[in-house]
């Protein structure tokens, strides 16, 4: 439907589209019969209605271009036209010829009829009727100078105002039409012209569009790259520095849940605006994605970026206030020096991100520059990944069980199963190191299975030994639900090894909750249903978002251990921990306080009425055998 409307606009807009050449032929057509007409008139009259062989040529062209104009269509528009054209061509010549030959009025129909043929034909008619309209001429002198033309003879006796009148016939309609076939073509240039107008608006607009961020109205990534290419081009001469400045806000995933998507947009065109303060000529500001800004900041030294930098931080820092609420984004800062650490808004832009971020020891920096020991641990990382994804299959990961104990009973009721990848090439390295690899690369789904089919097997074998009430717990990550087949792997996996489900527990964190919540729930419902418990892990770090607990029917909840270490000494801490044992307890969920080092902690988790610990207090996480004895010990 648009595109027959299309369509439609498009043809009536055409200078040489079928509708507009029948338009146009049409229009020719009337006003051909028009003056056929009157002079046919005008010859009886002046002829005392005695019907000459003038008349009766001019009756039969009426009839035939009435036909014509009958039969006009977009299909036979050209033929008619050159019908038209040479019916006229001959009826004009044969008027001369009856007439006075090149002393005829109707000579004055020569030009006209030349223009008609440019106006509704191409260039072979116009030229064939050019080349016959000049023999026709040659031909009367030729035969008024051999006195063959007869008509001549009537020159006397045709009467003046009758031929008067023929020439004012003439020329009207020959002014009438060109002036009816000019306003068509300038109507339709107009509407061209109109048309174009609004098409390079479009254009315009969509060029706007492609090089302006929406939300904030910031030059996009596309723009970022055309200035630095010319910037990094006129900086060879000048010797100042660039800095490739990336801000990145770390919290947005959190504002959008804790209070909604339109808040974080506004807080982020607050942002946009802060940001605009600092634009000069020395400083521009971009946005390439959601929660990525880019700032170019020329500068003479080092220094003056350092200043910059810490105020951009600042205006970051300071509290959104959107609508009723005020947000506080977190910024993460990483800068790269051009010519230094690269030429290209690739290598700038990569390295910047690694700047980002780099943890530096000890106290969050506020912001980051780039050093070549960044690109070196990067490098390292990449080795790693590579060892990572033959650890399975070369056996070089073990699972290690650290106890959960009843706080009371001080009895083991089961235990924590924990990766550990001991790899010939690189040592020990810690699961906080390879784990959040794995996720990135997506080999964490086969870690998971392998550690899931391990723990079983292991709790299993427990149980064998009469410790037949002991639970197994695994922790997952969020990349474990993308694949989808966690649930029909954990089931035939517990089938196989003859285990009753409701001995697995799966360790969660909040962060995975927030991924894609419909996907992960279906999953989490399947193997609820099955007997799979589900402890929510560190928490009291992510959001600390209640509704999860329920929402997910949550059996346990791991109190974070920043939390649990700290009690004996801080009463802010202690306050927290209370409150979350106190909270979950009305819930009907379990407590399992994690980090547990000594006595003293302990004793306050159980008067404050957390049910279970787990920590280097009691035992480390231990390889399979060691656990083994230790349950034994505990027994005893
Ligand atoms: P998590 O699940 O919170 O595990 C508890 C971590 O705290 C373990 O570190 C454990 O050794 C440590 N821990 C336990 N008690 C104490 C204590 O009293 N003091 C101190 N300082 N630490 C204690 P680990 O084994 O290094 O694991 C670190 C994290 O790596 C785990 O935290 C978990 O998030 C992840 N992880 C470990 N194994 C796996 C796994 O098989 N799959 C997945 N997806 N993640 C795993
Ligand atoms: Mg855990
Ligand atoms: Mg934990």
């Amino acid at each position: 439907m648009v595109a027959q409307q299309d369509e439609v606009t498009r043809s009536s807009i055409t200078l040489f589209s079928d509708q507009a050449k029948v338009h146009r032929l049409r229009l020719t057509l009337k006003i051909l019969i028009t003056i056929l007409v009157l002079l046919l008139f005008s010859d009886l009259f002046f002829n005392d209605f005695v019907i000459s062989t003038l008349a009766l040529a001019m009756s039969s062209s009426i009839i035939i271009l009435f036909f014509f104009f009958l039969w006009a269509s977009p299909d036979t528009c050209s033929v008619i036209s050159g019908m038209v054209l040479w019916s006229v061509a001959v009826f004009i010549t044969y008027a001369c010829w009856l007439g006075n030959g090149i002393f005829d009025t109707s000579v004055l129909a020569f030009p006209c009829l030349l223009m008609l043929a440019i106006v509704l034909s191409g260039k072979l008619i116009f030229i064939s009727l050019f080349v016959y309209l000049i023999s026709a001429l040659c031909f009367f002198a030729f035969a008024h100078s051999q006195g063959l033309l007869t008509g001549a003879l009537l020159f006397q006796s045709l009467p003046l105002w009758g031929r008067v009148f023929s020439y004012i016939i003439t020329l009207t309609f020959f002014s009438v039409g060109v002036f009816y076939i000019f306003s068509d073509l300038r109507k339709r240039f107009k509407k061209i012209l109109e048309k174009n107008a609004s098409l390079e608006l479009t254009i315009n607009q969509l060029q706007k569009r492609n090089r302006y961020d929406q939300l904030t109205q910031l030059p996009n990534e596309q723009v970022c790259k055309t200035d630095l290419e010319s910037i990094l081009q006129q900086q060879k001469s000048s010797g100042n520095i660039l800095a490739f400045i990336t801000l990145n806000i770390s919290n947005q995933h959190s504002i959008k849940m804790n209070y909604s998507h339109s808040i974080c947009d506004e807080s982020l065109k607050q942002l946009a605006t802060r940001l605009m303060s600092f634009n000069n000529d020395n400083t521009a500001i971009y946005r390439f994605q959601e929660n990525e800004f880019v700032i170019l900041k020329h500068s003479m030294d080092y220094r003056g970026i350092s200043k910059f930098v810490e105020k951009i931080h600042q205006v970051c820092c300071h509290t959104f206030h959107v609508t009723d609420y005020d947000v506080v984004l977190q910024p993460d800062i990483g800068i790269a020096l051009a010519p230094f650490d690269g030429s290209t808004m690739a290598e700038l832009r990569h390295n910047s991100h690694l700047a980002m971020h780099t943890k530096t020891e000890g106290e969050k920096a506020d912001f980051n520059f780039f050093d070549q020991a960044m690109a070196i641990q990067e490098q390292e990382k990449l080795q790693l990944t590579k060892a990572l994804k033959s650890a399975i299959s070369n056996n070089e990961f073990v699972l290690h069980f650290q106890p959960k104990v009843d706080l009371i009973t001080e009895q083991i009721v089961g235990a924590e199963a924990l990766i550990r990848w001991i790899s010939p090439e690189y040592g020990f390295i810690p699961p906080t190191v390879f784990i959040p690899l794995a996720e990135q690369t997506g080999v964490i789904t086969d870690i998971t299975h392998w550690v899931i089919e391990h723990s079983v097997k292991a709790c299993q074998q427990w149980h064998g030994l009469g410790f037949n009430k002991l639970c197994i717990a695994v922790n997952l990550s969020a990349e474990d639900f993308k694949r989808g087949n966690l649930a029909t792997h954990t089931i035939n996996t517990l089938h196989q090894a003859n285990l009753p489900a409701h001995f697995l527990e799966l360790e969660l964190t909040e962060s995975i909750l927030m991924d894609d919540i419909n996907h992960i729930q279906k999953q989490i419902n399947e193997l609820r249903a099955f007997g799979i418990s589900f402890a929510i892990d560190d928490f009291g770090t992510g959001y600390s978002n209640l509704g999860y607990l329920t929402k997910f029917n949550v059996c346990t909840l791991k109190l974070d251990r920043s939390f649990v270490m700290n009690i004996s000494q801080s009463s802010n801490e202690l306050q927290i921990v209370k409150a979350i044992i106190q909270m979950s307890k009305s819930l009907n969920i379990t407590n399992v306080a994690e980090g547990i080092e000594d006595k003293e902690t302990a004793s306050i988790l159980a008067k404050l009425g957390c049910e279970v610990g787990q920590g280097y207090f009691w035992s480390k996480p231990l390889p399979q055998q060691d656990f083994i004895a230790l349950l034994s010990d505990n027994n005893d």
